[in-house]
């Protein structure tokens, strides 16, 4: 039986932590309760938001609609052989909770994805990833309602059209779709991935001498606490802007006015420019205005220091957005979904 909240504060429930509320609010933890909230809600009639773990998102304002906690819990393998496990988890389980499950039972994959805040739900919106690995490496199928015809589709890798930080469901499907469970084919036999960022470093450091899913997924979590301020103590929804993607010709004009450029050359020609560089080149890093700012380490991370508002934040972005453009002739892009 499903409960709906009216004018609820829902500050607790995002990662950046800014006072809005929300019109209406409730929750469902089966498919029969999201059929009843779809029904009993009209929500076809509503803005609507499903809400995971809320760290990928920024509320510029009270949100004027119904917001739908996912609670789906559950791990369930499938199948499973000497050589690989396929591995279903509800969209309500908490994301390094189920890398934490997976890297206890040796099923390799997704170590380097230690840490990444939200559920396990939000992995695939924006086709999740960090050190050299996303979640379309490792994915096998989601079930998704249709919120419009209440019917369940399940969605293979293709159907997904994953991309950097995108899917289906954040373009084509954008609010169509209630993700309600994610598959994953990990192998018994890792393949370690270790060239990535500071990995190696870090595993020198801890005395590492023999590899494991264990070891990396230690380094990761490492290297992010020492990097990423943390969300219960500073709001903040990991990197706001993508890093762009440049076609060579801009690239060769940029390196003659910019040779220290940090730049990453792609297979089809492109060339990923960090954003990161880009922002801390023009001095914003550790700029802080009032409650709100660019944090220390990391120039992708906007921050809440206690009080500020998703709008001051937001105006933050747009300022950061418009220097870049102005110094680069880079147009950055938001990752994080505003609202
Ligand atoms: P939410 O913020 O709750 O939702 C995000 C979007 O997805 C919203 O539009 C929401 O409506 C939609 N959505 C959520 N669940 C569902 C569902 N079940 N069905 C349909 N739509 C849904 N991201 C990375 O990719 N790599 C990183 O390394 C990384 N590091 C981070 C570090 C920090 C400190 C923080 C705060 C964030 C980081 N992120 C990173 C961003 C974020 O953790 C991920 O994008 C995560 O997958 C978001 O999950 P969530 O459950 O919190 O999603
Ligand atoms: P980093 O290791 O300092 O690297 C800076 C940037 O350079 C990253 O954005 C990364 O791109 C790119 N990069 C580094 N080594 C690369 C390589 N060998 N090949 C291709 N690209 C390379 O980054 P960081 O800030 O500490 O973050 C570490 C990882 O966690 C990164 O993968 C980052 O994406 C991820 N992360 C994501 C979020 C988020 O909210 N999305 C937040 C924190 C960290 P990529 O970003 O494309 O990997």
């Amino acid at each position: 039986m499903i409960h709906i909240q009216h004018n609820k504060a829902i500050k607790n429930y995002t990662t950046f932590g800014v006072p809005v509320k929300a019109k209406k609010f409730t929750q469902f933890s089966d498919i029969q309760e999201l059929k009843e909230v779809a029904s009993h809600l009209e929500v076809l009639d509503e803005e609507m938001l499903i809400l995971g773990g809320g760290s990928n998102l920024l509320f510029t304002k009270d949100f004027d609609g119904v917001v739908i906690l996912n609670q789906i819990k559950g791990i369930e393998i499938i199948s499973d052989n000497n050589e690989e496990v396929l591995i279903k988890s509800g969209a309500g389980e908490n994301w390094h909770e189920f890398v934490l499950y997976c890297v206890d039972n040796d099923y390799a994959g997704i170590e380097n994805l230690s840490l990444i805040p939200g559920s396990v739900g939000a992995s695939p919106m924006q086709n999740i990833g960090a050190y050299g690995v996303e979640i379309k490496d490792v994915f096998h199928s989601l079930e998704a309602f249709h919120i419009e015809t209440g019917e369940v589709r399940v969605f293979n890798k293709e159907e997904c059209n994953f991309g950097y930080r995108e899917s289906v469901f954040k373009n084509i499907y954008k609010d169509q779709y209630v993700i309600t469970s994610v598959t994953f084919l990990l192998t018994k036999k890792p393949i370690f991935k270790t060239s990535y960022g500071a990995i190696k470093a870090e595993l020198e450091a801890m005395g590492v001498e023999e590899l494991s899913i264990k070891a990396i997924s230690n380094a990761v979590i490492n290297i992010r606490s020492s990097k990423l301020p943390n969300p219960k103590e500073i709001g903040n929804a990991g990197s706001f802007f993508k890093n762009p993607v440049i076609k060579k010709e801009q690239f060769d004009e940029l390196i003659k006015n910019f040779p220290e450029i940090a730049n990453y050359p792609l297979p089809n020609g492109d060339v990923k420019i960090a954003a990161g560089w880009l922002i801390d080149s023009l001095g914003w890093k550790g700029k802080r205005i009032g409650d709100y700012g660019v944090h220390k380490n990391q120039a992708l991370v906007l921050v809440n220091y206690g009080n500020s508002s998703g709008g001051d934040i937001y105006n933050l972005s747009t300022d950061i957005l418009n220097s870049v453009k102005q110094t680069f002739g880079i147009e950055l892009e938001r990752e994080v979904n505003i609202f």
